[in-house]
Parts: C-alpha cells; sequence; structure tokens
C-alpha cells in the first residue's frame, strides 16, 4: 500500500467518521476559511478540530482543492501567455529584421555621400599639423552613408582599412573596404552608419594594408 493511499483512506475516514450535526466546537467559517487558505496560522487544537469533524474537514479539502484548480488555471494562462510571447516574438522578428526589406526602404535611410581625396594632401607622421591647417576639412552628414572614395591618384588597387577617429582619435568605426580602379580613378565603396556619432571634427584615417595610415580631416554634420 503506498502513502498516497493511506493518506486517501485517512482522508475518506474523517470525512466519514466525524460527524458532528451540531458543529460543537467549529470555528466560524471566516476562520475555517482563513486556515484553509493558509492566511490564518492553525493552532494544533483547531488542527485536532478539522481533522476529527468530518464537516469541517470537509469545508477544510473543499477549499484546499478549489485553491488547487485555480492555481492550475492559473499557470495554464501564464503557460499560454508565454507560448503567444513567443509567437509574438517571432512574428516581430520575422517582420523587423528576417523579412527582406524593401528597396524602396533601403533607398530611403541610405544616403549616397562622395568623398574625393584626389586633390587632398594627406597627413603623414610630421607634416600632420602643417597639412590639417592647411586643407579645408572634407564633409560628411552624420547619416547611413553608400560612402564612394576617391583615392588620391597613384594609390594601389587592393584592400584597404578605414577607420573614423574623433577629436581624442579613440576609434569609432572601422571597416575593410576593396578599392578597384574604375574610370581611371581608384575607387572604393563604405556603408558607414554615422547616424549615432557626435557632430564635430573626426579623423578619417585609411591605409592599404602593410602600409602606414594616411588621415583625413572630416567634419560631421
Ligand atoms: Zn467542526
Amino acid at each position: 500500500m503506498n502513502i498516497e493511499r493511506v493518506r486517501k483512506e485517512l482522508q475518506e475516514s474523517a470525512l466519514r467518521e466525524f460527524p458532528n450535526p451540531e458543529r460543537i466546537g467549529c470555528p466560524d467559517s471566516e476562520t475555517l476559511g482563513g486556515m484553509s487558505r493558509r492566511i490564518i496560522q492553525m493552532t494544533q487544537a483547531q488542527l485536532h478540530h478539522i481533522t476529527h469533524c468530518s464537516p469541517c474537514f470537509q469545508t477544510f479539502l473543499a477549499i484546499r482543492q478549489e485553491m488547487h484548480q485555480r492555481r492550475v488555471v492559473r499557470i495554464r494562462i501564464a503557460a499560454a501567455a508565454c507560448a503567444a510571447a513567443i509567437v509574438l516574438g517571432a512574428v516581430i522578428y520575422w517582420i523587423g529584421v528576417a523579412r527582406p526589406a524593401p528597396a524602396v526602404q533601403i533607398a530611403s535611410v541610405t544616403t549616397l555621400a562622395t568623398l574625393d581625396l584626389r586633390p587632398l594632401t594627406e597627413n603623414r607622421g610630421v607634416e600632420r599639423e602643417r597639412t590639417n591647417a592647411a586643407t579645408p576639412p572634407l564633409i560628411l552628414p552624420r547619416k547611413h552613408l553608400r560612402l564612394t572614395l576617391y583615392f588620391p591618384v597613384g594609390s594601389d588597387e587592393g584592400q584597404y582599412a578605414l577607420q573614423l577617429l574623433d577629436g581624442q582619435l579613440r576609434t569609432l568605426l572601422k571597416q575593410h573596404v576593396t578599392a578597384t580602379l574604375q574610370d581611371h580613378v581608384v575607387t572604393a565603396v563604405a556603408e558607414l552608419d554615422l547616424s549615432s556619432l557626435s557632430p564635430g571634427l573626426h579623423t578619417l584615417a585609411i591605409r592599404k594594408s602593410g602600409d602606414e595610415w594616411r588621415t583625413y580631416s572630416v567634419v560631421l554634420q
């Protein structure tokens, strides 16, 4: 005989064996309800009464049963809400990320910009101060840019590292671009999101692998 059957047997006997038609010694319904719901702490005497008074025990069990049922319903509602949230999340993800954005949207968020580095002397080493002062800075809008770069005359085709630095020369953006000869100009296209950066003077640094950095002053507007 397992413990569950023993418990059930005792429970049934308690419900059967102690009829108390006059309800002698019974707590009032509020107290009994409170004890059943564990709002009121049960004394040893009250516990003894409830387990030795069939009508009280019946009420006690009925309230416990009802509470259990409510808890099951609550858990089911929570589980359903959770499942609904997962489905909703998946739908939002699909709408926002996974679904390919229509072409018109790309056009509206990406701004085309050009930086022509050909007429500029890049700043190298000790000449940095002098050339910075002499060259008017390049200007870029603080937007998501598709930036076409025209490299200075004599630049090689190939992989270039590109960095945008702030006034304290901290790196804000890093990217690798491929420069190729197009209409006799070495040209590269970079996708740069400048929308979250602060306005003001910045430095654009470009380097072909193995070569030294060339820097250009750029003002973000
Ligand atoms: Zn009673």
